[in-house]
């Protein structure tokens, strides 16, 4: 029997066209001898379309936007609510969505309501890991070492921004980094230098959310870990990014293409010891499942400070997470297959 396999992607999200190369290269990833291929396409505008079974590889994106398809309330993915032991239409869900409305625990919520078992966090993991300030509220209780911090909602700051600015100055001075609560992929982010670029900045960041996290800036090599597992998560080899600009801002992680990324990242085997520490604490801390890179800065005297957990990395052949695991003797069809077997255990715990 074939696994039935449902691929969510494309998404409401400025990630829209990364999770359709994704799909792409997960489709074609896949054994057709062991999957049968589910594609659920969600449009820019959050329209749900549920396309034909794929029994064989694809070879662009455009086939993967299925403009006359079936369009289908996102509770049609299960007819009914299905209980212990019944088979629906799918057997499993991989939602490879990045973002609001994806990787939130928006679309994990409904999957659970459906009793669909899905690859990847659950909603608390999820909803903890998109939202930076909870995430380093959450990394601080479990004691991992973290820069500077403050945050911000909106209303407050309307009603008195000169405040907010200086409480930024006392407590992390220049540079600083602000940053949208709720988003990744770098967009809103903005390094300041000033009082100027402070002002900018929050206006900038504002503009996507209620609520932003302003942290100090810290000079350091960007070094990343793969978790992969449920109850017992493993770490990949460590790798690190170097951008060509700035920082790793939007246009560096997907126009330009050139930020170089080394894997397996040149540090030594006490750094390498205590990041897959971290990496593992910060995944028990939010209670992952499944997946996550944890994302860490690694200052020249070896201290080392976690920047974030992102619950659904970049998730194309050519991104970090596969090409650590890569690196790790997990090729990216074994990879996918371990997801969806995780994702089965941890469903099955649950009943
Ligand atoms: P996202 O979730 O959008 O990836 P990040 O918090 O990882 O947001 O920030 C994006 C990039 O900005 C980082 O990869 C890094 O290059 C830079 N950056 C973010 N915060 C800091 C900081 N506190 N100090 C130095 N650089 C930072
Ligand atoms: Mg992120
Ligand atoms: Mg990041």
């Amino acid at each position: 029997m074939k696994t039935k396999l449902g691929l969510l992607y494309g998404g409401k999200s400025a990630e829209h066209s990364v999770s359709m190369q994704t799909a792409l290269a997960v489709i074609n990833a896949l054994d057709f001898e062991k999957f049968e291929i589910h594609p659920v396409y969600i449009t820019e505008q959050g329209q749900w379309v549920k396309g034909a079974l794929l029994n064989g590889p694809v070879e662009t994106v455009k086939q993967l936007e299925f403009s006359e398809g079936e369009s289908v309330a996102p509770t049609a993915l299960a007819p009914t609510l299905q209980t212990k032991g019944e088979k629906g239409s799918f057997d499993v869900i991989f939602p490879l969505l990045h973002g609001p409305n994806g990787e939130d625990g928006t679309v994990q919520g409904l999957l659970e309501l459906l009793n669909l078992p899905y690859v990847g966090n659950g909603v608390l993991s999820s909803s903890a890991g998109m939202d930076k300030v909870i995430m380093k509220n959450i990394f601080a209780q479990a004691g991992l070492s973290q820069v500077n911090y403050s945050w911000f909602i909106r209303s407050d700051w309307e009603r008195d921004s000169d405040t907010a600015y200086e409480t930024v100055e006392k407590k992390l001075g220049y540079p600083c980094f602000v940053k949208p609560a709720n988003l990744g992929s770098s967009v809103g982010i903005s390094k300041c230098r000033n009082r100027k670029e402070l002002e900018v900045a929050f206006q900038e960041a504002f503009q996507f959310d209620r609520k932003v996290i302003v942290e100090e800036g810290i000079t350091a090599r960007e070094v990343e870990i793969g978790v992969l597992g449920n109850d017992n998560p493993e770490c990949s080899v460590a790798g690190e990014i170097v951008p060509k600009v700035d920082f790793y801002d939007y246009k560096a992680k997907y126009e330009d293409g050139n930020t170089a990324l080394i894997i397996p990242a040149e540090i030594t085997e006490q750094e390498y010891a205590m990041l897959k520490e971290m990496a593992v604490k910060a995944f028990k801390a939010l209670d992952c499942s499944g997946l996550v890179r944890a994302d860490f800065f690694l200052t020249k005297d070896g201290k080392a400070y976690i920047n974030e957990v992102n619950t659904m990395p970049g998730f194309t052949p050519f991104s970090m997470f596969p090409l650590l695991w890569k690196h790790t003797d997990v090729d990216y069809p074994s990879l996918i297959e371990r997801l969806v077997n995780l994702a089965l255990e941890r469903h099955e715990e649950k009943q």
